[in-house]
């Protein structure tokens, strides 16, 4: 059955990649971006089928957050399921950057990566509870990272951001159960994208795509299929999971 699927970040990069997936499955999309409107608006234009809408704003603002939620609701008619995909990945090494620079990147990593997903896990969660039909299931996926396991020495507040979103996500997994809503969330390692970018076109890229024995990093359409999985098809009895998509980069 058609699914409405509210896809954070989805204005480029995997976010993008996950809205061709899921709308190439014949769900309707929300194709959500921070700031670039038009850039969602690209990425909705070609999705294949018909009734897929843009939603716009800062996910570390709560506010922002609700906005994206019900402007998702009022497109679509209904949120299913929300893709926690939005997120930064801004280095700041302990051993170059002043204390206040330090502050700064904490706060605003845990804004976008941990405090955006909480809060719209909130919103979605009483919309699934509360909506008019009545209780009728839900999923919650969230792109958390192999960083989380194998650590971030130079961005350490991405790497902390991505096992809190993990272990939020085990913790919900278990409370929205009696609920009848899945949550779950993936592990990527390297992908390529502007993000995986700004480390893959330096002097470590190299050495980064000799992690995996594939000898290569990860493609944002493979990030893409795991979370349509996870989002639509997967049998509820994976709710709590965290899916490496690494490669063999990292065993865990
Ligand atoms: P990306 O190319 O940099 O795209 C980031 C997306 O998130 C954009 O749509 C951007 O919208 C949005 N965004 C960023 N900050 C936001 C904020 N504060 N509020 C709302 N939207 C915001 O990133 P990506 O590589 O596709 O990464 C997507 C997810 O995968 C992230 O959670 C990332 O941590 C995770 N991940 C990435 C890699 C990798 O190597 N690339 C590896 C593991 C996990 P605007 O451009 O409009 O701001």
């Amino acid at each position: 059955m058609a699914q409405s699927i509210l896809v954070t970040g989805a204005s480029r990069g995997i976010g993008a990649a996950i809205a061709f997936e899921l709308a190439g499955r014949g769900h309707r999309i929300a194709v959500h971006a921070g700031r670039d409107s038009q850039a969602a608006e690209d990425v909705r234009a070609v999705l294949p089928g018909a009734g897929h809408a843009v939603v716009v704003g800062d996910v570390g603002d709560p506010q922002a957050c609700r906005h994206i939620v019900e402007g998702a609701v009022h497109a679509l008619g209904s949120v299913d399921v929300l893709v926690n995909n939005a997120g930064i990945f801004e280095a700041h090494p302990i051993d170059a950057v002043s204390f206040d620079e330090w502050q700064q990147a904490w706060r605003r990593t845990l804004d976008a990566n941990l405090l955006g997903p909480a809060n719209l896990a909130w919103l979605l969660a009483r919309h699934l509870i509360e909506r008019p039909a009545g209780p009728a299931g839900g999923r919650l996926v969230s792109v958390g990272s192999r960083g989380a396991y194998r650590g971030e020495p130079a961005t350490p507040a991405y790497g902390a951001s991505k096992a809190a979103l993990h272990a939020m996500t085990q913790s919900l997994a278990v409370a929205l159960a009696p609920h009848g809503v899945l949550a779950a969330a993936v592990a990527p390692g390297f992908v390529e994208t502007d993000m995986g970018r700004s480390v893959l076109d330096g002097p470590d890229g190299d050495a980064v795509r000799a992690q995996s024995p594939f000898n290569r990093v990860t493609t944002p359409e493979e990030v893409a299929q795991t979370v349509a999985w996870l989002a639509t098809d997967a049998p509820l009895w994976v709710s709590g999971t965290v899916v490496d998509v690494n490669g063999a980069s990292y065993l865990r």
